[in-house]
């Protein structure tokens, strides 16, 4: 009985580990068949690519995850975006806000409705036009082990190193890398120089900045940073946006006070809209959630 247990035990833990391991493997499996549903048009679409940022249109969009057919994450989904328009997308966990980046760069399509990027579907143009004409700035930038230099031109591969350094400097990057032991050329990662993390979301802004996409899509930190740093990132942000769509997954009270216009979303569906003021005065989801995350 004793060996018993402990062999119940070990089984316990090895259990646990094969239920992690394969929900990894549903995750990916997931993935890949996410890879074969969605598929580039036989005869693609070329739309022109506006200086003025990118229009998008999301149009009565109706969508759930393959793993979950019976739970929408987005109903209903409607948003008209002009191009060089900034709109902060709000709600509380859950509420669908990467489902719309997720849509946007085509992961998935949607069960219903449609999307369009200057006009054109998003399935009549290639992936591969549709995500070039998208720059990302995620919560956590990826630091490579690499170069400076290189961790910034992964934003373009193939970029001149002034190109990538220009980059660097409108992205407010420029200066602490000329303080690392060898400047652009100092090697980072977990062998290398470690960053704070106002110094990796300025390397994934420099990133986005060198693709010069028309199309922004920035998924803003949660973690706190320090004053200055704080201060540097904001800074870098706003010259990332200018003349830019950008669609911002807003934590900060900054953030969504800057922006043309906030959406708020709510189980999958949008509630509310327009500039902070409105929505605080409105006394509604955004006022509560306001309320609660940005208390600054
Ligand atoms: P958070 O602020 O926590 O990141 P969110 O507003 O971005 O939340 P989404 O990630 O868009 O919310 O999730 C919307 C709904 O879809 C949630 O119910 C979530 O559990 C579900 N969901 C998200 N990703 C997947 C996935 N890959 N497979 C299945 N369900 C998912």
């Amino acid at each position: 009985v004793i060996i018993l247990a402990g062999a119940t035990a070990v089984l316990g833990e090895v259990y646990g580990d094969l239920l992690r391991a394969a929900g990894a493997t549903e995750r990916l499996m997931e993935l890949l068949e996410t890879r074969s549903s969605v598929t580039s048009p036989s005869n693609p679409v070329v739309a022109p690519v506006l200086r003025s940022g990118s229009a998008i249109k999301f149009d009565a969009v109706n969508f759930h995850y393959p793993s979950r057919p019976l739970q929408a994450a987005l109903t209903d989904f409607s948003l008209d975006v002009a191009p060089g328009e900034t709109v902060a997308i709000v709600g509380p966990s859950g509420a669908g806000k990467s489902t719309v980046f997720q849509l946007l760069l085509r992961f998935y399509d949607p069960a219903s409705g449609r999307i369009d990027i200057d006009g054109v579907a998003t399935r009549a143009l290639t992936l591969e036009d549709l995500r070039g004409r998208i720059g990302i700035v995620p919560q956590d930038a990826v630091i490579f082990s690499t170069s400076a230099l290189e961790n910034i031109r992964y934003g373009k591969p193939g970029a001149s190193d002034e190109e990538t350094k220009a980059a660097a400097q409108a992205a407010f990057a420029h200066d602490f890398i000329m303080t690392l032991p060898e400047g652009y050329d100092t090697f980072l990662g977990e062998r290398g120089v470690r960053l704070s993390g106002g110094q990796r979301q300025r390397i994934a802004i420099a990133r986005a900045m060198l693709k010069n996409s028309p199309l922004l899509l920035l998924d803003e930190a949660t973690s706190a940073l320090d004053a200055e740093s704080e201060r540097m990132v904001q800074a870098a942000l706003e010259s990332a946006m200018k003349g830019r769509t950008t669609l911002v997954i807003a934590h900060r009270l900054a953030t969504v006070q800057q922006a043309d216009r906030i959406i708020v979303l709510d189980h999958g569906k949008l509630v509310e809209q327009g500039t902070h003021d409105q929505l605080v005065a409105a006394n509604g989801v955004y006022a509560r959630l306001a309320a609660l995350q940005f208390m600054d």
